[in-house]
């Protein structure tokens, strides 16, 4: 390529680059450089013609938000020959900023002498403004109330928020990368997982309540959200999970619930819970066709208790005769506060034999105990056993008639139908 092809070429390619170029004179002492070439894409960032910036300073694109210091690093480069990179607001010509990155080099003669520079510039208004909408979001995530959970496609984490540390007790550092199963409490099975990724994965918001465990054990309960993010072209790129800690509420529900199914005095279920319990043991008990026995227990002269002794010490009794039935308990048996001093057993997978047994020790129990007020009370109880084509009702009545004999018969004693 001869000289002068080579010199239209480059002539073509500065002026048509994409980024701004400055050509500058060397001068730095005051006035300071001269601008002598700029590009398109320079009067187009600004807004000035070539007319309006040659022989000028390019210190007419400074203004009051530039940063002065980052102008003096460039000198004090520029002073020592060498080249220079930085960042500031600079103004168009109609006076509105812009955020400029441009680095400015040296040229050199053949003799070595610097006879200009050459600034090559670039806007970055957009990336600024991006960086900074997104430090933003961060703050305001970080300020949330709620836990927030970002994680890739494949589910490795790449973000949590401040309330989401406070929660876990996991920075960020220490579980990037990771899935976040390690919030894993047992509580809920595969099936429940594999329902969340086959909602999240078909592109649909999963809503539940996670029970979670955090990094000191504690467990957790909260209202999560998951919802898949899109790029441009709708492929799932991240996942985002935000969750209330509802912990306090669920706690509450639970003290209400036991409140609910629990006798007070006694702290066994109550009766509607206990016949809800019946009605489990009684479904289990039909289909694995097993054996199954109840025991129904009355305090013997209790209104007597009551009558000589007053009704506290008519409490404080029956609630001893219900530590004292619990007791005797096997794992599977269950006592129920039926009635006022009348409680009712389920013996799953027990016999006539075995129930009868296990309602000896509960009377034993009772009876071998002096309340230093009330002196001993005894129990009677009547045992029932299933039948073929027995039901529910016809298993207690029978249990009832059984307590009757026992009465009848005396007291304090164990009888079976
Ligand atoms: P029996 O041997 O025939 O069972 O005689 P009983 O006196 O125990 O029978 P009855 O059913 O006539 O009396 C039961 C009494 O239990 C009546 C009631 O005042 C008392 N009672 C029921 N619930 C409570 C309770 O929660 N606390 C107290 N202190 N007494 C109760
Ligand atoms: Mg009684
Ligand atoms: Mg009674």
């Amino acid at each position: 390529m001869d000289n002068n092809r080579r010199t239209q070429l480059l002539e073509a390619a500065v002026e048509q680059s994409f980024n701004p170029v400055v050509i500058t004179t060397a001068q730095l002492e005051l006035p300071g450089p001269q601008i002598l070439y700029v590009n398109t894409a320079f009067t187009r960032m600004t807004g000035y013609t070539t007319e309006e910036v040659y022989g000028r300073t390019p210190r007419i694109l400074q203004g009051p938000e530039t940063d002065h210091s980052v102008i003096q690093r460039l000198r004090d480069r520029l002073w020592n020959g060498q080249s220079f990179q930085g960042t500031t607001i600079n103004y168009r010509k109609d006076g509105s900023s812009y955020w400029v990155e441009w680095n400015i080099s040296p040229i050199r003669d053949e003799a070595g002498e610097i006879r200009n520079f050459v600034s090559v510039q670039r806007d970055i208004t957009d990336q600024v403004m991006a960086e900074r909408e997104r430090r933003l979001l961060a703050t305001a995530l970080d300020a949330n109330a709620d836990n927030v959970l970002i994680t890739d496609r494949s589910g490795a984490i790449t973000y949590v928020n401040q309330a989401f540390v406070r929660q876990t007790g996991y920075p960020l550092k220490d579980i990037r990368g990771q899935q976040p199963s390690i919030l894993k409490s047992g509580e809920h099975g595969p099936e429940f997982y594999r329902r969340l990724w086959e909602t999240i994965q078909d592109g649909g918001t999963f809503q539940a309540t996670f029970t979670d465990r955090s990094r000191d054990g504690t467990r957790f309960h909260m209202e999560q959200t998951i919802t898949p993010v899109r790029d441009e072209r709708g492929e799932v790129t991240h996942y985002v999970a935000t969750g209330k800690d509802i912990t306090e509420r669920v706690k509450m529900e639970q003290a209400l619930e036991e409140m609910a199914t629990t006798d007070l005095l006694t702290g066994l279920p109550n009766r509607s819970h206990g016949e809800q319990l019946l009605d489990r043991q009684w479904n289990r008990t039909e289909r694995y066709a097993e054996a199954f026995s109840v025991i129904m227990a009355d305090v013997d002269h209790f209104k007597a208790v009551n009558d000589r002794h007053g009704h506290d010490a008519g409490d404080r009794i029956l609630s001893w005769v219900a530590g004292a039935l619990r007791s005797q308990l096997r794992d599977s048996d269950t006592a129920i506060r039926w009635g006022g001093e009348e409680f009712l057993i389920l013996a799953p997978h027990t016999g006539l034999e075995g129930a009868e047994e296990l309602a000896e020790r509960m009377r034993t129990a009772v009876a071998g105990h002096e309340d230093p007020e009330v002196g001993s009370v005894t129990l009677s109880l009547g045992v029932a056993t299933l039948r073929e084509g027995d039901t529910k009702k016809r298993l207690i009545k029978r249990a009832d008639s059984a307590l009757y004999a026992a009465k009848e018969a005396g007291r304090n004693r164990v009888s079976s139908v």
